[in-house]
């Protein structure tokens, strides 16, 4: 029993592997893996996967590997491969062993040379148009290929030379002899083999044939004395197969396939090829884009590998497919940072303000919390004197009912700082206010003025002792919960994902942050410095989330 066990809320795979270890039915192991195919970036419905896995190892002093599932060249590469390691330790994991499908490459020939000498496998020459069209329907039977019966010694010849590069891409294919009648499609005789000349980027063109999925991944389960080999539900009906595979094989484990549902999150899209799509056809800047729901594009928004991994424990695990909706994601993000991103201000829309009774050349450092709930996290410093910037809208001519901000006659409190009254209102030629006159009561710094309340409260920075900066605002990146439900995804897509601030001014402890350091700019959002536009002359945040969940007031 692992000492978890009780802050962990059941589901149908912890009891699983407890039924398993308390029946010794792998002689008391349990072995995970995570086994991505290097075919792009990984995104948040890896994430579900990789807690499972490298979760349920964990609470069982069990082993968990990161296998690469590398069996189709042409999509795959290196920059994925290492995309993916560094996404899995950002997370938080680390693996057993590191392994590639394409290590067992020789064991995977050896294993297929067996079920051709034990009448199980036999060299097809239909082409995969043909295989297709005869491999009948779920109410007909398939059609049994003419080479089905060809004899052993002949599939032996075949599949050496196929291996030997004597034949043409497509030319002839490896199948399992199943049953071409079995009510379960997959079972019709799949292909385990093809020849295909890509140049891999692990075995070089070492190989001109390549094992297929479902043959390669339960022998490469079986190779690695993997215990339990979670998967997505969509693998269901390919059960009997991996246990066809290793049954007539005999290999020494037999690992024992389980299902789950995938990850299905609102307003985005967790598929590789769509997100492909998305970077090759630019409606994004890349994989780390932060409005991605990529692991790469969460880290460079802000959000916390902890925030993600609640994320998953939060939304369980069931054997149902359905809708996660992005308001969870979002909370677990702001949960994690309302405890832990530091406060500081920004003001995003800047009118100036100038305290006409504070004295010419005086700069005062007021001592501001840095989280008003931890003083252990300390205090900074914040400049303060005769010309300030608040934000635009926190100031109104002509205020609505109940609004607590700055108005012309009015008190407002700087965050940390001072109560100011505004006297004035200047205005240029065309009617727009540019400054505001204001004087501030040196009585109330740390202490509410005397005979009378000041309700609001508002954020601001010094004027000379301030930074400029861009700021990101993200938001969904789709504008519809269900884009994969459109006929184009394409044409979901929110216009208005990204609204950049050019010129906005940060106060001046801001201008030590480090990239992907997180703050909450006070009353505006949390951000974080983007780690790669950002520049020393030239800062850009980027936001991880709003304060509030506004998307359905927006
Ligand atoms: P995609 O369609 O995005 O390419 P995939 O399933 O083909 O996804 P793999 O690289 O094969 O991606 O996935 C590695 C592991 O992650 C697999 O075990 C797969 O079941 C799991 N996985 C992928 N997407 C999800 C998801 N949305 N939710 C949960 N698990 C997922
Ligand atoms: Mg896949």
């Amino acid at each position: 029993m692992s000492i978890n066990d009780t802050a962990l809320p059941a589901n149908f795979i912890r009891q699983i592997v407890a039924a398993d270890l308390k029946s010794n039915k792998h002689n008391g192991r349990v072995a995970t893996r995570f086994p991505p195919e290097p075919n792009g970036y990984l995104h948040i419905g890896h994430a579900k996967s990789i807690c499972l896995n490298f979760g349920i190892a964990l609470e069982n002093n069990g082993i968990c590997n990161l296998r690469f599932d590398d069996t189709n060249p042409e999509k795959e590469s290196i920059e994925y491969m290492e995309s993916i390691e560094r996404d899995v330790q950002w997370l938080g994991f680390k693996w057993s062993g590191l392994h590639h499908a394409s290590d067992y490459f020789e064991q995977l020939y050896d294993y297929a040379v067996q079920l051709i000498q034990q009448g199980l496998a036999y060299v097809d020459s239909s082409t995969p148009e043909q295989i297709r069209a005869n491999r009948g329907t779920l109410t007909e039977p398939g059609i049994a290929s003419p080479d089905r019966e060809r004899p052993i010694a002949e599939n032996l010849d075949l599949f050496q030379r196929m291996r030997a590069g004597e034949f043409a891409d497509g030319q002839y294919v490896l199948r399992a002899k199943i049953d071409m009648a079995s009510p379960n499609i997959n079972m019709r005789d799949p292909t385990i083999y093809r020849i295909r000349r890509v140049h891999h980027h692990r075995t070089g063109d070492t190989w001109c044939i390549y094992p297929m999925y479902d043959y390669t991944h339960c022998l490469s389960d079986a190779l690695e004395g993997i215990t339990h080999s979670l998967c997505t539900l969509e693998f269901e009906d390919h059960r009997p197969l991996y246990d066809w595979v290793l049954e007539q094989l005999q290999t020494p484990c037999h690992p024992q396939q389980i299902e789950f549902a995938r990850l299905q999150l609102e307003y985005t899209i967790v598929s590789k090829r769509k997100l492909n799509q998305l970077v090759t056809e630019k409606h994004v800047s890349g994989w780390d884009d932060p409005r991605m729901p990529t692991l790469a594009g969460l880290r460079r928004a802000g959000v916390t590998p902890k925030a993600i991994r609640d994320f998953c424990e939060r939304i369980g695990l069931t054997k149902q497919n359905s809708w996660i909706e992005m308001g969870v994601l979002e909370y677990c993000i702001r949960e994690d940072l309302n405890e832990n991103a530091l406060r500081a201000m920004a003001v995003l829309d800047p009118l100036k303000v100038v305290i006409e009774n504070y004295p010419e050349g005086q700069t005062e450092q007021l001592e501001i919390s840095n989280h008003p709930q931890r003083p252990e996290l300390g205090k900074r410093l914040v400049p303060f004197d005769k010309t300030i910037l608040i934000e635009r809208d926190d100031f109104a001519e002509n205020p609505p009912a109940k609004y607590k901000r700055l108005v012309l006659g009015g008190e407002v409190r700087l965050r940390g700082s001072y109560v100011i009254r505004c006297n004035d209102i200047i205005k240029n030629a065309d009617g727009m206010i540019t400054e505001l006159r204001c004087s501030y009561d040196p009585d109330t710094l740390g202490k509410n003025p005397q005979g009378r309340k000041v309700k609001g409260v508002i954020h601001w920075v010094s004027e000379t002792h301030s930074y400029p900066a861009e700021v990101r605002l993200y938001s969904r990146l789709f504008s519809v919960p269900q884009p994969d439900n459109e006929a184009n995804f394409l044409t979901a897509l929110n216009p208005d994902s990204l609204e950049i601030i050019p010129e906005c001014r940060i106060e001046a402890s801001l201008a030590d942050a480090q990239a992907g350091h997180r703050y909450q700019f006070e009353r505006t959002g949390y951000f974080c410095l983007d780690t790669v536009d950002s520049t020393d002359s030239k800062r850009v945040f980027n936001r991880t989330v709003t304060l509030r969940d506004n998307w359905e007031k927006d």
